[in-house]
């Protein structure tokens, strides 16, 4: 209700400038994002596609105008499995056939590493390397969390090297995890992190990019910009966001009903489940393939009321709104466990 309340009144204020004039709702949402997620500046979009564009021009031109790089040279490493969006330059560095073929040709620049392996992000540095993108859990890839060790080696090899980490916590941000990032749960803090999907709060799109200010100082006026990106209808939705965030109280039901989620889905393994991988309220599971594929367990999950979305064959994702109460959070892992039963009996 706080949301859709902020949505409503600011609707009937005013919903866009130009970016060329400052408006009352923008300013104190990036204001207090930052203050939220620790950082010094934020940079607002609409899309995370937007969001991942934006980091990428920021740091080639922090690769050109501080590190030194020669002009036209610089490489970002990307991850094995990564999901960063749609557009062509990012699906160009996309390491799924379906989302690369017929869109070539692609935007140079990228180096790809296997996902999880420290050293293969080391072995691929060079003078020319200006940045890491990775999301610090996969999702789109099945809720791939990286050993605890993964995130502070690339940290410490980025500051060894001078490259940028940039986190794309565009799905695992803003307490979906059980901490305001997913890379505070590993006490990691990235250059640059990009934020989209619940920062709109289910209503429109806003994404940012949040970071230091030296970094984010390197893009001038007119060297970037978005005609919706920051309006005054998504920053008042964006602010009630973050003041949600603020009290701490949503990391906090992530944490807890992220656990009564996790003790009953390790309950089904054995009972059409093989696996199951979670943080705070997102959890991947992978089906037994004998019994079923994710989309088939999604199909009967639909038809008994409750939504999730199958990835990758055998695996789905389950990621339940913040706002969940612990008896919807049993109802659905009772929903999941009819289900596989119904199809164990099929
Ligand atoms: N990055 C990650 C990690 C995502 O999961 C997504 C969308 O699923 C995106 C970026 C792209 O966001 P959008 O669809 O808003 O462009």
């Amino acid at each position: 209700p706080k949301i859709i309340g902020a949505l409503k009144d600011q609707a009937d204020r005013l919903t866009l400038t130009s970016r060329a004039f400052h408006n009352d709702q923008m300013g104190p949402m990036l204001k207090l994002l930052c203050e939220v997620t620790g950082y010094t500046k934020a940079l607002p979009m609409n899309t995370g596609a937007e969001a991942v564009e934006t980091a990428i021009k920021a740091a080639r031109k922090w690769g050109y105008k501080v590190k030194g790089v020669p002009e036209g040279k610089a490489e970002i490493v990307v991850c094995t499995d990564n999901f960063h969006g749609r557009t062509t330059t990012i699906v160009g560095f996309s390491t799924e056939a379906q989302y690369r073929d017929g869109f070539g040709p692609f935007t140079p620049g990228f180096r790809t590493v296997p996902f999880g392996v420290a050293q293969a992000v080391e072995d691929a540095i060079d003078d020319t390397t200006v940045a890491i993108l990775l999301e610090p859990i996969q999702g789109e890839a099945g809720i791939i969390v990286p050993p605890a060790d993964y995130l502070p080696l690339i940290r410490e090899l980025c500051d060894r090297h001078n490259v940028l980490l940039i986190a794309d916590e565009i799905q695992s941000g803003l307490g979906r995890t059980g901490t305001t990032l997913a890379c505070d749960l590993v006490g990691v803090r990235p250059d640059l992190t990009l934020l989209g999907k619940a920062l709109g709060g289910g209503i429109i799109p806003v994404s940012a990019v949040v970071g230091s200010r030296s970094i984010l100082e390197v893009l001038h006026p007119g060297e970037h910009g978005s005609t919706f990106g920051g309006n005054p209808l998504a920053s008042a939705v964006g602010l009630a966001v973050v003041k949600l965030l603020a009290t701490g109280e949503f990391q906090e039901r992530s944490r807890v009903l992220g656990a009564q989620l996790r003790e009953r889905l390790d309950g089904m393994i054995g009972h059409g489940l093989v696996a199951v991988r979670s943080a705070g309220l997102w959890a991947g599971l992978d089906v037994d393939p004998q019994l079923a594929t994710g989309r088939q367990v999604c199909e009967q999950m639909q038809a008994n009321g409750a939504l999730a979305k199958d990835t990758h064959g055998s695996t789905l994702r389950l990621a339940p709104p913040l706002v969940a109460t612990p008896e919807e959070i049993d109802w659905l892992a009772d929903q999941l466990e009819k289900s596989l039963s119904e199809l164990q009996k099929a």
